[in-house]
């Protein structure tokens, strides 16, 4: 069957690039299989989308709150309807195991359901009271404008949800450009507000690069709010850009390298599952992976036997089957960016414990990377011990306690997710109030966000601005507002209302 060709959604109709140029997306088990054909979008079709944009708001901020919520609610229910083959088409296109294609669309609808349930709180500002009783004060939240959601492949569902379902609710209209790897699933988020019925202009996809179609809308003077998220190489460069623009905010959400911290009181069975979800989950391209296993020197040869038998066995193999642990890499460069890091580790004389990559890969022509485990002591000036290497390839770094494990973590640049492993709630305590993170786990992995907490980073993991429950001040102005209820004027503060 000819893959099919999938058009932009702008102001509401299925369109074509205005220069007609075409970019294909590929299924990275399986290279050969070609997902479809996309618009690489340029000039003329941003034009066409920040004016309609535009256009749209007023009508879409006047609909109000609870109208707007409606639209999610049926987005949430479509989806619902189609998460097998939504999760299927995930699985094909960003070479997610099947199982973690699912919780992305679940996650993807839990977002939507949480835009569509605030909605129906139906607030949006705080009643503050004043010191002059006679004046009633309120906040209220007007939402910016134009938001434009630009998001990496690795969550190709659920992240446009976290960055566009409050942003709608709220009264903004949204440009969503998704990752060039992942356009198909970006294309049925389109296809989903389109039956919802959302109006002309309101949510908008547009297909490309990033230099292509991403850098254009941001540096739009008709755009007010970009939602990134990805590389910090990339954020970095949209954070210069937002700057030259005064009416514009950002936020960036940025890569990580997290860690797991296992005391000497762990419950060992629990750290290693732990650390195998963080370690390898999506094949170690998540922001959240855990590049680094700090564990008590006292059962760090214990926790290493097993971690390293259990990591042996782990299953590496095509997405769509239900039983590999994880599956492909998305594409050539992410497979030599791994193998860069593991040649890394041997060079900067790591003692290696475990590298899977000389067994057979799962598929001849597909992107593979097996588990790469190694050992030694903290480095700060290591470069593998220290960046984000966005593949299975952890390292596994004996501490002397929990303080030592808290200073090794904040010793790097970044500072997105991590997580302890301890039945002693004085060391949770002293690490959950000391690591420089922005999201924290006890006795977890340091992987599994949702919704309904805020999520980002600090450092060089985001511009301390959070994703998903934490996007509200971004999205909205507060305008402060004070009424008079009396027949005079009373001043607060002491200062005297009387002409002299
Ligand atoms: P990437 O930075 O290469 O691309 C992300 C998006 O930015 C894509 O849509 C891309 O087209 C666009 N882009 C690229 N250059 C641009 C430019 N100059 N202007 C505007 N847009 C541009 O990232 P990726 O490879 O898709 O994803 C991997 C990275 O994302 C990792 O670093 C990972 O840690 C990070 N990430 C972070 C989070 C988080 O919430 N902190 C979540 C997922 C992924």
């Amino acid at each position: 069957m000819a893959a099919p060709q999938v058009q932009n959604l702008i102001n509401g109709h299925w369109k074509a690039a205005g220069s007609d140029a075409w970019f294909e997306s590929r299924n990275p088990a399986h290279p050969a299989e070609v997902i479809g054909t996309f618009p690489q979008s340029g000039p003329e079709d941003i034009e066409e989308a920040v004016s309609s944009a535009n256009r749209a708001f007023e009508g879409w901020r006047a609909m109000g709150l609870v109208k707007r919520a409606e639209y999610l609610g049926r987005v949430a229910r479509l989806m619902e309807e189609d998460t097998e083959a939504l999760a299927r088409i995930v699985a094909r296109e960003a070479g997610k195991q099947i199982n973690e294609a699912r919780a992305d669309v679940v996650e993807a609808i839990h977002t939507a359901q949480y835009a569509f349930a605030f909605g129906h709180l139906g607030q949006y500002g705080r009643v503050i009271g004043d010191e002059v009783p006679t004046k009633r004060c309120y906040e209220f939240l007007e939402p910016r404008g134009v938001v434009v959601a630009i998001t990496p492949w690795n969550f190709p569902v659920a992240l446009p949800f976290w960055l566009t379902g409050l942003s709608l609710v709220l009264g903004n209209c949204v440009i969503l450009k998704p990752s060039e790897y992942t356009p198909m699933c970006g294309a049925k988020i389109a296809g989903y507000f389109e039956q919802a019925g959302i109006p002309a202009g309101v949510f908008q996809v547009l297909q490309g690069t990033g230099e292509g179609a991403g850098a254009p809308l941001v540096s739009h003077p008709k755009t007010h709010v970009v939602l990134f998220t990805g590389s910090y190489e990339v954020g970095l460069k949209i954070k210069l850009e937002v700057a030259r623009h005064a009416h514009k905010v950002c936020t960036i959400e940025t890569g990580g390298k997290n860690a797991v911290l296992i005391m000497e009181d762990a419950n060992l069975d629990m750290a290693v599952t732990a650390s195998l979800l963080s370690a390898f989950k999506t094949a170690g391209q998540r922001c959240v992976t855990a590049g680094r296993l700090l564990v008590d020197s006292r059962v760090a040869d214990r926790f290493k036997d097993r971690f390293v038998s259990t990591a042996r066995r782990v299953t590496v193999g095509d997405p769509m089957d239900e039983n590999v642990f994880y599956g492909a890499m998305i594409n050539q460069q992410g497979v030599e960016k791994g193998r860069r890091f593991n040649a890394t580790a041997k060079k900067e004389g790591f003692e290696i414990l475990l590298d899977r990559n000389s067994e057979p890969p799962p598929t001849p022509d597909g992107y593979w990377l097996k588990p790469f485990v190694y050992t030694g002591p903290w480095r700060k000036d290591s470069v593998c011990l220290t960046e984000e290497a966005f593949s299975p390839h952890v390292a596994i770094v004996p501490v002397g306690g929990v303080e030592e494990a808290v200073a090794v973590y904040n010793d790097t640049k970044y500072g997105l997710s991590g997580s302890i492993i301890t039945e002693d709630y004085r060391k949770a305590k002293y690490a959950e109030e000391h690591m420089q993170c922005g999201i924290f786990y006890w006795n977890l992995p340091c992987i599994g966000a949702g919704v309904r907490m805020p999520f980002g980073g600090v450092k060089q993991s985001g511009n301390l601005i959070p994703s998903a429950a934490g996007l509200i001040p971004v999205l909205t102005h507060p305008k402060a507002v004070t009424h008079n209820l009396d027949t005079k004027i009373v001043m607060a503060q002491g200062l005297k209302a009387e002409i002299t």
